[in-house]
């Protein structure tokens, strides 16, 4: 596995829309291994194919923490069939680093999508796992969260001590 470069905002790509995967092969195996390795470096929680410069509707998603354990997703050519609810939170992008801006989004979420394997499943998420992946079904659509933010986008604060993070956390994809 190794890293990749993440197209910063204003990358033509990150405007474009992504083809489906039509199979599973070598190259994609190793382009999502890749994107997990870049997103874990750089402590995200989400990170869209397009991002790192590859116009296919893959993204991966790994938004567990102590209280959710198991939330590492492979999404392959996603769609959001449900959306329901609002909620509003704190939003950033590992292609606009420092920045956030607060987004309103739907609550709950259920995507239909293929696994790794290239099997369907179906998903039902609320809170930040549903936020994470309605910001990364947009980024395959040339969609970025910029167009949603209310007010102004802000910078980010230096990094806090471990533990003093607010309770619905600072979200980077
Ligand atoms: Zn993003």
């Amino acid at each position: 596995m190794a890293l990749r470069e993440v197209r910063i905002y204003g990358d033509p790509i990150l405007a474009k829309e992504c083809k489906p995967v039509k199979e599973m092969t070598p190259r994609i195996r190793e382009l999502i291994g890749d994107m997990f390795e870049t997103m874990y470096e750089l402590e995200g929680c989400g990170l869209a194919a397009p991002q790192v410069g590859i116009l296919r509707q893959l993204c991966v998603i790994d938004t567990s923490d102590e209280e959710h354990e198991d939330q590492r997703f492979v999404l392959i050519n996603p769609e959001i069939i449900e959306l329901s609810g609002e909620q509003t939170g704190s939003e950033g992008c590992l292609s606009l680093p420092g920045k956030h801006g607060t987004v309103t989004r739907a609550q709950h979420v259920k995507v239909r999508a293929l696994d790794e394997n290239m099997e369907p499943f179906e998903l039902e998420a609320d809170d930040l796992l549903a936020r994470c992946i309605q910001h990364e079904c947009d980024h395959l659509h040339g969609h970025f969260y910029t167009e949603k933010v209310e007010g102004e986008l802000l910078d980010n604060e230096e990094p806090e001590e471990e533990g003093e993070e607010s309770e619905e956390g600072e979200m980077e994809e």
